[in-house]
């Protein structure tokens, strides 16, 4: 066992131990963000762990980040309130220059600025990010904003956020993925002044809002990495993303099988415990293989990341097979639970509802398949 591991294990449970799930349950009705819980994560540093040192964060690895989103998820809490400022973190930080970095990185890291919000998703253009609309044009020192954004989760809990736009039209350019280009866009001062907020009512309580801009004028300075070169940008935070989602989604399956296995060893019908049952016992039985087996893909996938090894095939995959296996694992812990699953006091239709975005986004488990299918499997290309 890895000692350091596990003792992040522990103080990341006992922290939560301190926001019980009625805490997310009044959330989740009153559509709430859970101020309180990111500012002590963050303060305790668990937000912080891929900062590196010299920025004021702790340094440690996405197999470190990793362990604490899985238990965040396990205690029933809902990282999705707070995760993104795990990976996006990483785009300013392996993109930006001295003095993005010098400027930011700390201030995250004391938990003074928060970069919570990333904007790619556009209503047109959806998973063919690199057909989006939304333009940058430069003029003098500063880039004109113009377009439209959905699904923009926590933009009004976050100080910051990176956001990918056309700097040059598809075409002006040879390959599709040329043009465009990343910004950091301070929040703070962009409302009301070309980017109007739209929070968007949906199934969980994930704070996305829709986003417009019209005539938003950002300095020149706030370009992140190269002109035209944004989608690299994107994409080299996508491997770490897609580990620590795949990391809630185990946290979530734990959470699952315990809350299955407890309810099956203490229930009682026809003057038994339901788990005595094999009809009820199995399927708890394996879900448990299948998240342990999840599991070891997201570890495998964190491994190579933290070694600056190629995990793409490895990110994608833990992905998918975990935010699968969380997904049957709730399936199964309503099942067991019977009438009382469909009950609030109970927890689990919170977090079913929770656990079913991740087949979805960040990636649809269809483009995961494609990318194996394609960059793995060396099959033709579909699109
Ligand atoms: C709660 C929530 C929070 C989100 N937060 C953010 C955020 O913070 N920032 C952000 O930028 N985005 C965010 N998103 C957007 C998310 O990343 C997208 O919803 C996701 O990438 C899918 O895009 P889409 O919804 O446009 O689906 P579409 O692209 O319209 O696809 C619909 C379905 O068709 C399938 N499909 C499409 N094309 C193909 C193909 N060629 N082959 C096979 N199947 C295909 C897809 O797999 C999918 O199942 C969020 C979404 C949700 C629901």
């Amino acid at each position: 066992m890895n000692l350091e591991l596990q003792e992040i294990r522990n103080s990341v449970r006992q922290l939560c131990e301190g926001y019980g799930e009625e805490y997310w349950l009044e959330l989740d009705r009153e559509n709430g963000y859970p101020t309180e819980f990111v500012k002590e994560l963050t303060e305790s540093g668990f937000l912080t762990v891929l900062i590196p040192e010299e920025y004021g964060g702790a340094g440690l690895g996405v197999i470190e980040a990793a362990v604490v989103m899985e238990e965040v998820c396990r205690a029933g809490a809902h990282a999705g309130a707070c995760h993104a400022q795990m990976y996006v973190m990483g785009s300013v930080l392996r993109h930006g220059n001295a003095s993005q970095k010098k400027k930011y990185l700390p201030e995250i890291a004391a938990g003074r600025i928060r970069l919570q919000s990333f904007g790619v998703t556009e209503p047109t253009t959806g998973t063919d990010t690199t057909n989006l609309k939304t333009t940058a044009r430069k003029d003098g020192d500063e880039y004109v904003i113009d377009g439209q954004k959905v699904w923009i989760s926590r933009i009004q809990h976050s100080d910051l956020m990176v956001l990918l736009a056309r700097t040059q039209g598809r075409d002006e350019v040879s390959k599709k993925t040329e043009g465009l280009s990343a910004f950091i866009i301070d929040i703070r001062e962009a409302e009301g002044n070309g980017l109007t907020i739209q929070p968007i009512e949906s199934m969980i309580n994930h704070h996305s809002c829709e986003l417009f801009f019209d005539g938003l004028r950002i300095p020149k300075d706030n370009l992140l990495g190269e002109e035209g070169k944004g989608f690299k940008v994107i994409l080299d935070g996508m491997n770490a993303e897609r580990i620590l989602i795949a990391a809630e989604c185990i946290g979530d399956g734990r959470y699952f099988i315990d809350k299955a296995s407890n309810y099956a060893r203490e229930r009682e019908v026809f003057g038994r415990p339901i788990g005595k049952n094999q009809g009820v016992q199995f399927p708890i039985a394996r879900c448990y293989a299948e998240i342990e087996a999840a599991a070891l893909m997201v570890e495998k996938g964190a491994r190579l990341f933290d070694a600056g090894e190629a995990c793409g095939a490895e990110a994608n995959m833990a992905k998918m097979l975990a935010s699968e296996a969380s997904w049957r694992a709730g399936d199964m812990c309503m099942q067991t639970h019977g009438g009382f699953a469909f009950s609030k006091e109970y927890h689990i239709e919170r977090k079913f509802r929770e656990t079913r975005l991740y087949q979805i986004a960040p990636i649809s488990t269809n483009l995961i398949l494609s990318y194996i299918g394609e960059h793995v499997l060396d099959l033709p290309r579909s699109f």
